[in-house]
């Protein structure tokens, strides 16, 4: 590869951005193509289901870069298009326009779409999704019309959407079929905490409720459970996860995680075919932390994995991926997350806050094996910052002391360094 070969991004979204960028950056003088199914420039996702579902005037002030990014940089942006098929071996990009663009490089930055719910697909009446700008305007203009909402998931996607429904004075029920909130991702007293907070500000939670049967009628959805109990609804909105977009790596013949279902990357997100590269929603790489290969469906990982596959197309060498790092924003907490969730991970509280208080402070320090391996702080994203020295590094953690909130935590992670350090010297 030269530094004016030509590269194609499929999917003009975070990843997609983030790399066209990040090629520039190292000094890439070739064609920069970005072909994206949507008719928008690319912009960030996360607010869609936060300020953007709550007020139309957000909807300009997400983009990734400015508008006049990509003319400066010398980025065609191919916008409302579709690669339809990708011939690997002649390093050929077909459109759904009919047009082919010839690549050097190619990085998939596909995403994925909203997982359907087989009783009420896409489409279906009084239902929606949410990836997309164009799925949240038609939301918002939905709940702006309706005076209650379901939600169906309770994961992060379903919360937030939740928590921005109930602040716009919805009536809002939540309906989970398992038994508690976040299971995979949060500690079990968290979820639990979090589930009295959805409680105590209005929502209505229906946990370990499994939909037998729905009925589309005129004026809503008819959703009967497992439990024989039956729920009307004006307007639902089903988050139950991701599904990764990969049908053009499939077709071009990549290989795919054979359970989570992402283009399979290395650590320097070079796909099973020379000169295509994945990043983003849609890949499945191994994450050394959890000790085994999965899709982190997050912005931080979007972000690195755009800028580590940037400089592999380039044969320049990059920075290791940084530690995972996740946000979201509900009911009046700003959760942030480092490291990640396993089930062996123990759990210890510093700081605590009832579940119906103002403006809730405090972490959740999960140790394995005496090291720091998870932590998640509710309205404390600075301390967070200060735990990134011990988060996923091999340093004892000393849980009583980092629990104990008469301590300030700047002085116990010097502790813990400085102890790390002095057993090195020895
Ligand atoms: C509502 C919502 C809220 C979120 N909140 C948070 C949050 O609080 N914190 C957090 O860390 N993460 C959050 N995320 C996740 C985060 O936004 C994603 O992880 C991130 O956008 C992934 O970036 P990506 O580039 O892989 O995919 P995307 O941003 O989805 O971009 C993929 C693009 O590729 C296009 N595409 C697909 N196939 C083709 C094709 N064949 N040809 C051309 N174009 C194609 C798609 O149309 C899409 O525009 C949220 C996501 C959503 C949807």
């Amino acid at each position: 590869m030269t530094q004016h070969t030509p590269i194609l991004i499929v999917g003009a979204g975070q990843a997609g951005a983030m790399a066209a960028a990040a090629l520039r950056g190292l000094g890439h003088g070739g064609r920069i193509v970005m072909a994206g199914g949507e008719r928008h420039a690319p912009y960030e996702r996360p607010p869609l289901s936060k300020s953007v579902l709550a007020d139309a005037g957000q909807d300009g002030k997400i983009s990734v870069h400015p508008s006049s990014f990509y003319a400066d940089q010398g980025i065609e942006l191919r916008l409302g298009t579709c690669v339809t098929a990708l011939d690997a071996a002649r390093q050929v990009a077909h459109l759904a326009d009919g047009s082919t663009i010839g690549y050097g490089a190619c990085l998939l930055a596909t995403g994925g779409n909203a997982r359907a719910l087989p009783a009420l697909p896409p489409g279906t009446l009084h239902v929606h999704y949410l990836r997309s700008l164009d799925d949240a305007a038609r939301l918002r203009d939905a709940m702006q019309r309706a005076g209650e909402l379901v939600v169906i998931g309770g994961g992060f996607l379903g919360l937030e959407t939740a928590s921005t429904a109930a602040s716009m004075g919805l009536k809002v029920t939540l309906v989970e079929s398992a038994d508690r909130l976040l299971g995979r991702a949060l500690p079990p007293e968290l979820g639990a905490w979090l589930a009295d907070r959805v409680r105590a500000q209005g929502v209505t939670l229906r946990l370990g409720c499994g939909i037998a049967h729905c009925e589309v009628q005129g004026n809503g959805v008819q959703m009967r459970f497992d439990d024989g109990s039956a729920l009307p609804a004006a307007l639902v909105v089903v988050a139950i996860g991701l599904t990764p977009e990969v049908a053009l790596a499939a077709g071009a013949g990549l290989a795919l995680h054979p359970q989570n279902g992402g283009i399979q990357v290395d650590e320097q997100c070079r796909t099973s075919a020379p000169s295509i590269y994945a990043a983003g929603d849609c890949c499945s790489q191994y994450q050394p932390l959890f000790g085994a290969e999965m899709r982190l469906e997050s912005w931080q990982s979007a972000n690195e994995q755009a800028r580590i596959a940037a400089a592999a197309m380039l044969g320049v060498a990059a920075e290791p991926a940084a530690l995972p790092w996740f946000w979201t924003d509900q009911f009046g907490c700003n959760v942030q997350m480092l490291g990640a969730a396993h089930p062996e991970i123990r759990y210890a509280w510093r700081g605590f806050a009832a579940h119906d208080a103002a403006a809730p402070k405090f972490m959740l320090l999960g140790t394995r094996h005496g090291r720091l391996r998870h932590a998640i702080a509710v309205n404390a994203g600075g301390d967070l910052r200060q735990l990134r020295a011990l988060v996923g590094h091999d340093v004892s953690a000393h849980l009583a002391r980092l629990c104990d909130d008469t301590l300030p935590l700047r002085q116990v992670v010097r502790e813990r360094q400085a102890e790390a350090d002095s057993s090195i010297t020895l």
